[in-house]
């Protein structure tokens, strides 16, 4: 079927590739969980997590119950671990899909204890959140002791997980990780007091793994007889993130290995529909805020902001057709852009045009959007439109 053209171009070669180049990076005493959450930022948890599987890896991560079922259903045998967004009655989901639901709040104990009870299930595995210095989620390591209590042996919850998120990987000053750590070792100590012994040593971002961290971590996971897991995301879909600038000036080696290995997973394309010739005077778009100067060529395309193309992009940002880069020029509409075609010669209707992605010697990524339009490449990727259809190549 002839779609609307504009779409994304998912490489499940190069996600596993990735995968498995992670993984090496990690060490051999740090499993991974993919995060696929949000759709696999964009990219298809349909095309991902099957993928990430396929690369060796056993552990995938979402972030609600209703992402948790799809990947269950698309990966029968994976571990999925659901890092928030259980909610009341979603217990029995959980627990009847087999997902693993990250912890930390009493009423998550009873929601979760209620439906295995009621099912009959007599033991199910939990990671249980430690707030290490982020305020999002989590216990306080000095709040810990008297929620342990809990965790006797006719609880139907058990600690297979300790977690908890470094929220400054990327930051030159370590302090703030280290600091993390140290609150880590203090809640891991009451745990271990409390005669509780989880398995799995749940830390570690993108950011944490390419800046070499995962032995820092994997030394602390072997001091409490525990198996680290790390947690990437963006470097998943082949993005490095960005580090400030005095942690480049130093840079681990890792990064620099990162950098040459990963690739994007993700091309958004889409075709010129139709281009003319504008006289100068001319104005183009919602309330003209691009005049001609001189004679110029443009040319339509099918993606405008209803797709996920940000809006303020308009007049300050270029795509690609036949290998240049072409100008927006005027307001971005909700289902179509204007490019600027004029120094581009031969564009005709049905050219592709490059969003994200290579065409010829350039390249557009999200970092790129992200700049132009004030944000991250993890919010311009979970931003392009679910109608956008996602084609495996
Ligand atoms: C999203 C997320 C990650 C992955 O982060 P990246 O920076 O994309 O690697 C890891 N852990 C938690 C808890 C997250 O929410």
């Amino acid at each position: 079927m002839q779609t609307r053209p504009c779409w994304v171009e998912i490489s499940t070669r190069a996600f596993e590739d990735n995968c498995r180049f992670l993984s090496k990076l990690a060490g051999p005493q740090v499993d991974l969980l993919a995060i696929v959450k949000a759709n696999a930022y964009g990219h298809s948890l349909a095309l991902c997590g099957p993928a990430a599987v396929c690369a060796g890896l056993n552990w995938l991560g979402v972030t609600s119950v209703e992402e948790g079922i799809e990947a269950r259903r698309l990966c029968p045998d994976a571990r999925i671990l659901v890092i928030s967004g259980v909610y009341p009655n979603q217990g029995h989901d959980v627990v009847r899909n087999k997902l693993t639901a990250v912890v930390w709040d009493p009423w998550q104990f009873d929601l979760l204890e209620e439906a295995a009870r009621s099912l009959g299930v007599r033991s199910i595995s939990v990671h249980l959140e430690i707030d290490t210095g982020m305020s999002r989620q989590g216990v306080l390591p000095e709040a810990l002791a008297p929620l342990l209590v809990r965790f006797r042996r006719d609880f139907p919850l058990r600690i297979e997980g300790v977690m908890t998120h470094l929220f400054a990987a990327d930051e030159a000053d370590n302090r703030v990780t280290e600091d993390q750590f140290l609150r880590l070792n203090e809640a891991l100590i009451t745990i271990k007091s409390a005669g509780i012994h989880p398995g799995i040593l749940n830390v570690g971002n993108s950011a944490a793994l390419v800046a070499g961290q995962a032995s820092a971590i994997a030394k602390l996971a072997a001091r409490f007889e525990m198996k680290a897991l790390t947690r990437p995301g963006l470097a998943l879909y082949g993005l490095v993130p960005e580090f400030d600038a005095q942690v480049t000036s130093a840079e681990p080696m890792s990064l620099g290995q990162a950098r040459l290995a990963l690739r994007p997973v993700l091309s958004w394309k889409s075709q010129v529909v139709s281009v003319q010739s504008v006289e100068p005077g001319a104005a183009i778009g919602y309330n003209g805020t691009f005049v001609a100067t001189e004679p110029m060529r443009i040319a339509l395309i099918a993606a405008g902001y209803a797709d996920g193309l940000d809006r303020k992009l308009g007049n300050r940002f270029s795509l690609l057709v036949r290998g240049q880069r072409a100008p927006i020029v005027g307001r971005i509409s909700m289902d179509q852009t204007v490019l600027d075609v004029t120094e581009i010669p031969d564009v005709a209707p049905g050219d592709e045009v490059i969003l994200i992605g290579k065409q010829g010697e350039e390249t557009i990524s999200s970092f790129d959007h992200a700049r132009a339009a004030g944000t991250i490449p993890w919010e311009i990727f979970t931003r392009i439109a679910q109608r956008v259809p996602r084609v495996e190549i």
